[in-house]
Order: C-alpha cells, then structure tokens, then sequence
C-alpha cells in the first residue's frame, strides 16, 4: 500500500482549503435605483422588483411611523385645547 513519504503540513494542507469559500454569485442591478442586487430578489434599499413596489422599505415604515405619530399629536393638541378652552368657561 503506498504511503506519503512525509507529513503533509498544517500551512500546505489548509492552502487547498483556502479559497473554498468564496463563491461568486451572480448580481444584477436594481432598474429603479441601479443598486446592486442579487438575481430573482427584491432590492432592500428601494422595495422595487422588476420595477414594481413590492414591499415597504426601512424607511418607509419609518416616514409611516412618524406621520402615525405626527396625526396622534395633533388630535392630542386638539383634545388639549378643547379642553382648555371649556376649562375657563365653567369656572
Ligand atoms: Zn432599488
């Protein structure tokens, strides 16, 4: 049976293993905002896929909270005030 003359060393067998994980996938380009993009994938950055909206980005729900939150403190502005004003009224 043969058998290897010497030992192999740690530094040359882990060489093979070396570039075992790199992989080059395939990306495109998002056609509304030219980001690069994985293929079949909605892009993050915009939510387009094939130039339709498809779903909400980070900062869309973001603006959505704020104008969620902006409505609330107008309506608690109002509430206040009406208040305030029946307030001097009663007394
Ligand atoms: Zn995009």
């Amino acid at each position: 049976m043969p058998v290897p003359k010497r030992k192999r060393s740690r530094s040359r067998r882990d060489k093979r293993f070396a570039n075992k994980g790199f992989v080059i996938k395939a990306f495109t380009e998002c056609r509304n905002c030219q980001e690069p993009l994985m293929t079949h994938q909605a892009c993050a950055k915009c939510g387009f896929y094939k130039g339709n909206k498809v779903m909400d980005t980070k900062i869309d729900r973001a603006l959505k909270r704020a104008e969620v939150r902006k409505a609330k403190g107008a309506q608690k502005q109002i509430s206040q005030q009406a208040a305030g004003q029946s307030g001097p009224e009663s007394t």
